[in-house]
């Protein structure tokens, strides 16, 4: 079994897939690696690290997938690199399939069997293979920290010879995985912390992390979450008293960190520009939601807007921002799941394509779109 890495070609793509952790394990199992030269630099990791494992390392991404039964990757391959690919390799990767259906029949056409990470159930067996939580909680540790590097002021409360340095106050919108860490990482940096949701559950998290619970709590809220444990949309009505509730407590935070999504929509507007505007000059908002349309109004993909003083700050990719970090876990994820992918007595790839891990995962194989979001439909 041959094991291909490409480098990602993406320019604002810092991650790479596989690390020497992993590696050693792809080679203990039997399998033969190919990384494409300088894949891991910007996570940190040199050629020669991975050759250190007993990766050999390919000249350019042609070499480093040419004949391989597995291709790693953090983003999913563009069409101009799919002829190079092994008529039905595996290629598991970040496939951000939705609004991209063009890239997804292309993949079938190319033979290829495409693999997306973010389809995997959040299912406690595959946990380990979560790429969305593994790299949500570095977004949301790293979005505090973006904050407290624009925010011209300190956050934790200080008592100086000089002077007292009151706490910030940071705001975290959205209590999954990514704001639950911003809470305990807001919280570590001595900032005093409340957070919102609309999922009942999310109440007993955040007061556990030492974060005070501000949201509307009515009927609707109680019945908010969904069977997988997802928000629902909210209505009309409960949209009005939430803002109501927000336009007063944002007026009072120093910090704003927004993670609101919706599965399948765009992201919650929670944040009004007058409620930008009622915050004092020196206030940071990150949007963590912009690539999904943003919490906050003004926000800019990959950019910090600043509004009379008030910056919301946009950057895209945080996960990426602390890349070598994201790289481990995100490593770590898919060689948990590829493992479960070969057997272990002939080291040749045994994929049981009843597996509900696989049958949630592949979008392409045999040269068709299988997938049963993206399958053609039949009249
Ligand atoms: P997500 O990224 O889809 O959304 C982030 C948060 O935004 C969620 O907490 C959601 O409730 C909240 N939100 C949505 N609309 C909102 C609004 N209008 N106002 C305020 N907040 C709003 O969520 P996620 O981080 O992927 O987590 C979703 C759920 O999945 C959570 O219950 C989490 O505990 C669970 N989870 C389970 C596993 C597992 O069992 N393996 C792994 C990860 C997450």
């Amino acid at each position: 079994m041959k094991i291909g890495v490409p480098a990602e070609i993406d320019g604002g793509e810092t991650r790479v897939a596989a690390t020497p952790e992993t590696i050693k394990k792809f080679i203990a199992l039997g399998a033969t690696v190919a990384v494409e030269r300088g894949a891991g630099l910007a996570s940190r990791i040199t050629d020669p690290d991975y050759e250190a494992v007993g990766a050999t390392i390919a000249p350019d991404a042609a070499a480093a997938v040419a004949d391989a039964d597995v291709v790693l990757k953090v983003r999913r391959p563009l069409e101009s690199e799919l002829p190079g690919y092994k008529s039905g390799a595996l290629v598991i990767a970040t496939m951000d399939p939705y609004g991209h259906e063009d890239a997804v029949n292309a993949m079938g056409e190319a033979g290829i069997t495409a693999i997306a990470m973010e389809f995997m159930p959040r299912i406690t067996r595959a946990q380990v293979m979560d790429i969305l939580s593994s790299q949500a909680n570095l977004a949301g540790y790293q979005a505090v920290i973006d904050a407290a590097s624009t925010y011209d002021r300190a956050l934790p409360m200080m008592m100086t010879a000089a002077g007292t340095v009151p706490a910030a106050r940071v705001f975290v919108m959205g209590a999954g995985v990514a704001g639950l860490q911003a809470i305990a990482t807001a919280r570590r940096l001595g900032a005093v912390v409340t957070a919102t949701d609309v999922r009942p559950a999310a109440k007993e998290q955040v007061e556990s992390l030492g974060a005070k619970f501000v949201a509307v709590e009515d009927e609707e809220f109680k019945q908010a979450e969904t069977a997988t444990g997802y928000a629902k949309p909210m209505s009309p009505e409960y949209q009005v008293k939430q803002a109501a509730l927000v336009a007063e407590h944002i007026k009072k935070q120093d910090i704003v960190i927004t993670t609101a999504l919706i599965p399948g929509r765009a992201a919650p507007r929670l944040v009004t520009a007058a409620m930008v505007a009622s915050m004092r000059p020196g206030a940071v908002l990150v949007d963590l939601a912009v690539e999904r349309g943003g919490n906050v109004e003004g926000s800019k993909p990959g950019e910090v807007v600043d509004l009379d003083g008030r910056r919301i700050v946009g950057y895209l990719n945080v996960a990426g921002r602390i890349a070598a970090t994201a790289s481990q876990l995100y490593a770590k994820n898919l060689a948990a799941f590829l493992e479960t992918l070969v057997d272990k007595t002939s080291k040749e790839l045994a994929v049981n394509w009843d597996d509900e891990l696989v049958r949630a995962t592949v979008l392409t194989r045999d040269g068709a779109v299988v997938h049963p979001a993206f399958k053609p439909k039949t009249v």
